[in-house]
């Protein structure tokens, strides 16, 4: 009965995550914001913003108005809104600021696999692309960098 009672306040992930730090004696990482920072954003008359563009919203909501992300608390698990939910995040692969490291490239080919099937070669190929798009323009700033002997620029 106590999951109940925190799915009302606390998304399922949320609850999941912290009963599997639980089971496995998992200890927390320290906040990089302050105690009042947390309190603050967990009270109950806090106003919700969007994770990508901060605008702020009210529920229910499941997309957000200004850039169109997935914010509702339950988009991935809504069978129609959750098509767009994993759009969004199989966009993000392939977009200008996708952040690439190997268990992100593993879900984006694992979950594109999955979603599109016999599409799945298309965006894979896009996926491609991007991560060569991006990879090469890092290490031309990294060179040009280097040249102004600033040392590597970690700017995006
Ligand atoms: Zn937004």
């Amino acid at each position: 009965m106590r999951i109940w009672q925190e799915w009302k306040h606390r998304s399922l992930g949320a609850i999941v995550t912290a009963r599997i730090r639980s089971w496995w004696m998992v200890e927390e990482t320290p906040l990089p914001w302050s105690q009042a920072e947390d309190a603050a954003a967990r009270a109950s008359d806090a106003i919700p913003v969007c994770h990508r563009c901060f605008t702020p919203y009210a529920l229910p909501v499941w997309f957000c108005s200004c850039c169109g992300s997935a914010v509702g608390p339950y988009n991935n698990i809504m069978p129609f809104v959750r098509i767009f939910s994993l759009g969004e995040a199989l966009r993000s692969g392939v977009g200008p600021s996708a952040h690439f490291t190997p268990f992100r490239t593993l879900a984006y080919v694992s979950i594109g696999f999955v979603e599109y099937q016999i599409f799945a070669p298309l965006y894979f190929y896009r996926l491609y692309r991007n991560y060569r798009k991006l990879s090469h323009a890092a290490s031309v700033r990294e060179d040009v960098a280097r040249t102004n002997g600033s040392g590597p620029n970690i700017a995006p």
